[in-house]
């Protein structure tokens, strides 16, 4: 059902557990760009899968060059009013959780507290060793690395695969944040999906989880996605102006 913001108001004033789900389209008014739009990543790069990442020391170079670019965007941006509509749903304890794709660490920067942000892609905001586990910051891998395209070192227990700790194409997905999500999906009683062409998989499995489980569902997009069929509302506009207006933000 084609619908506008003042039945998303509707349906979110009625629900009593809402539960967001987004993608790279809410963090494009901050600046950072999506994937799939004209001009986004995939205009630019083609992913590095997980495997070559493991096995070849020239695909992690190429990795951290390309951190080094997006890192400067990244650096720069800050929530939007999307990520502050979502934000002040959650404070109000109308939402009870955030699964996101987005590897940008803004809704945390917006205030939502880390235990609601479900990232099920990871965070590009800092590296773990893939091996100990040991956190390391972007500054401690990238500085050398700008320097003579130094590959990391663990500095715990010297392991050459330090990673950005996102999920990669061809990673295995992360076991507590996915078992998170699935309980969040069923729990919900209205799932909106937010800036996302929701055909990424496992992730997109999830609005329809909800659905299934008896959620409503609401798409909220610039244009259409696949799921569209399986909304009770599909909302085709931008997320900052129409979210914002949807939850009464100033
Ligand atoms: P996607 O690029 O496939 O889809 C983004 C969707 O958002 C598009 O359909 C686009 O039309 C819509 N959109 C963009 N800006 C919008 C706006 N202002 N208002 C309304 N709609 C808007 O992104 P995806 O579905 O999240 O999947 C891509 C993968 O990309 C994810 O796995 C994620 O990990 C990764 N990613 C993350 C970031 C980030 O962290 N900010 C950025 C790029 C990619
Ligand atoms: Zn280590």
């Amino acid at each position: 059902m084609a619908g506008d913001v003042d039945t998303l108001r509707d349906m979110i004033t009625d629900a009593e557990r809402v539960v967001f789900f987004t993608g790279a389209g809410v963090s494009t008014e901050s600046g950072i760009p999506d994937f799939r739009s004209p001009g986004g990543v995939w205009d630019r790069f083609k992913p590095i899968y997980f495997d070559d990442f493991m096995s070849s020391r020239e695909s992690r170079r190429e990795t951290w060059r390309r951190k080094i670019e997006t890192d400067k965007t990244m650096r720069k941006a800050a929530p939007n009013r999307g990520h502050q509509a979502i934000a002040s749903l959650v404070a109000r304890g109308k939402a009870s959780a955030i699964i996101t794709q987005n590897i940008d660490g803004l809704h945390q920067v917006s205030g939502v507290p880390d235990d609601k942000v479900i990232e099920l892609h990871g965070n590009s905001t800092y590296c773990t060793c893939l091996d100990c586990g040991e956190r390391h910051t972007l500054e401690e891998v990238i500085g050398p690395f700008k320097q003579d395209e130094t590959l990391p070192e663990c500095k715990s227990c010297s392991s050459e695969y330090v990673k950005t700790a996102t999920i990669s194409f061809g990673q295995q997905m992360p076991e507590g944040p996915m078992r998170r999500a699935q309980a969040e999906a069923m729990a919900a009683d209205l799932f909106i999906a937010i800036g996302s062409s929701l055909v990424v998989y496992p992730a997109a499995g999830f609005p329809v989880m909800a659905k299934q489980n008896g959620s409503k569902l609401c798409i909220l997009n610039r244009e259409p996605t696949e799921l569209d069929q399986y909304a009770d509302l599909v909302l085709n506009a931008e997320i900052g102006p129409s979210l914002g207006a949807a939850v009464g933000l100033n």
